[in-house]
């Protein structure tokens, strides 16, 4: 004769981190956060490697003293909290990876590359550099108006109910087809107002052509710049040089300033990409925030295969997170006095927090977002545009399912094995689907390289997110607001 046991209560996976005074924990089946109180934290420790059957954890809970039903109808009050909040389950753990969106999820934005020629030849271009994976030769070098309105069209017809979409301008350097560019926000504004949608624009420049008449029509028409560059004159100038050799610094600062004092509609953002011998985080950052007055700085280390000579080593990347610390301390104290600091990294990461994100993907490629190369080939992002192994159909003949299937069901956090026991998943699921192909050879393989990173990364943010709740949430509310996430 078979016994059948009771089904036991198990702890949910979760990461504990103390901030404000207060105990915290991340949900990982959730993506969410709690600040919890004495009481579950020895629940939670209780179920540390343990099991117990629902009478048991009650009676455990109740104790022996005083009135002994009281305290068990307290105690069934709080498993049946814990419960609600899924950080104890009864039995198997449920899922702990987000099902994949259906295949027909309305596409939301498109990057456009309207040209795939450049008038800097950056030594580390995932585009032009050693470890490039588009193959160009023999196809456009500029969109057409014709390819960019089929564009706009795909991009409403799939964008099926959604109120807005988005349209991101990227190159080579953009600017460089910005004739192009004015006439498809003509196009685009007068296709969607027709669809009863609203759109936004953005785009990324390396900042050589800006003009006065450039800048005011992108102040005029919304369009959220992000500006390519690395820092002061001798980090801009290390890579981020002519084809000639030349620094591009000295080209840039007055047109950027020029950008900054009269794009008053948008933010102005500085992108930096850290390559050996450009670490240097903090000073990188003031003089681009406080020198410059760029409203806000990012970073990112350079997509590259390890070899490279400008790839970061473990002793530049510890260097790096040192210095991300210090800035994220700063965006801290900065928020605790109601204040923007403008550090992107941390800003990026509190966003996803508040959202509760839990992706099933790492970014939006091939499911919400996709690129468009200048000859209308479709690609999971602007990082595959012009890629012959990467085409997932064209603005003509529309998306093609069958591939981008294919590369969702790679790039699910599900079919990554080492994610499976990760805790920084619900943010992370494996990280960049191109520096995966860069680095190993496949979109759907974990980023393994950097899990040590993202990991303290996000127990940083986490910490900063606990510190605000404890001691200034209307920050945290505000910072939701701003950004449209509540
Ligand atoms: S890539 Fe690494 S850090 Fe990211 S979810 Fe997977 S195991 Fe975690
Ligand atoms: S695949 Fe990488 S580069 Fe492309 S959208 Fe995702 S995170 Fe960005």
């Amino acid at each position: 004769m078979t016994v059948m046991q009771a089904p036991a209560y198990r702890r949910a996976e979760y990461h504990g981190f103390a901030a404000g005074g207060s105990d915290f924990v991340y949900l990982v089946s959730a993506g969410a956060i709690f600040e919890i109180d004495a009481q579950v934290q020895a629940v939670l420790d209780r179920l540390d490697g343990q099991e117990l059957s629902h009478a048991a954890l009650v009676r455990e809970l109740a104790g022996e003293d005083g009135d002994l039903a009281e305290a068990e109808a307290e105690a069934e009050a709080l498993v049946r909290e814990l419960r609600a909040a899924q950080l104890i389950h009864l039995g198997a753990a449920p899922l702990s990876v987000p099902e994949a969106p259906p295949a027909d999820f309305p596409l939301q934005a498109l990057v456009l590359n309207i040209t795939n020629q450049c008038n800097l030849a950056c030594t580390y271009c995932y585009e032009f550099g050693a470890d490039k994976i588009a193959t160009p030769a023999g196809k456009p070098k500029y969109m057409t108006l014709e390819t960019a309105k089929a564009s706009v069209d795909l991009l409403i017809a799939e964008a099926a109910n959604r109120p807005s979409v988005h349209i991101t301008f990227f190159g080579g350097e953009t600017l460089m087809n910005f004739k192009l560019l004015r006439d498809v926000v003509d196009y685009a504004n007068g296709a969607t107002a027709a669809a009863g949608k609203g759109i936004t624009y953005s785009l990324t420049t390396n900042a050589t052509l800006l003009t006065p008449e450039i800048v005011t029509f992108l102040s005029d028409n919304r369009v959220g710049v992000t500006v390519s560059m690395d820092g002061p004159p001798e980090l801009q100038d290390k890579h981020r040089i002519y084809k000639n050799g030349k620094g591009s610094y000295a080209v840039i600062e007055p047109r950027l300033r020029t950008l900054i004092a009269h794009h008053r509609t948008r933010a102005v953002t500085a992108r930096v990409t850290l390559t050996e011998g450009v670490t240097d985080v903090v000073r990188i950052f003031r003089h681009l925030k406080d020198d410059l007055g760029f409203h806000e700085v990012g970073f990112a280390p350079v997509t590259t295969g390890e070899t490279r000579a400008y790839s970061i080593d473990a002793d530049g990347m510890d260097s790096v997170l040192a210095q991300f610390n210090l800035l994220a301390q700063e965006w801290l104290e900065f928020a605790l006095r109601g204040q923007v600091h403008g550090f992107t990294n941390v800003s990026e990461t509190i966003s996803e927090l508040i959202s509760g994100v839990n992706k099933s993907h790492p970014c939006g490629a091939g499911m919400g977002l996709m690129g468009v190369s200048p000859s209308g080939d479709l690609s999971p992002c602007h990082r595959f545009t012009d890629a012959d192994t990467h085409v997932m159909g064209h603005v003509s003949s529309g998306i093609d399912r069958a591939k981008q299937g294919d590369f969702l069901s790679r790039g699910h956090v599900g079919a990554k094995y080492d994610c499976q026991s990760c805790w920084a998943r619900p943010l992370c699921a494996g990280g960049c689907h191109h520096e995966a192909f860069v680095r190993y050879g496949d979109t759907g393989h974990a980023n393994l390289h950097y899990c040590d990173w993202i990991r303290q990364w996000t127990d940083t943010c986490l910490h900063i997110y606990g510190e605000l709740a404890v001691k200034n949430p209307g920050f945290l509310e505000h910072f939701a607001e701003r950004k449209g996430l509540s």
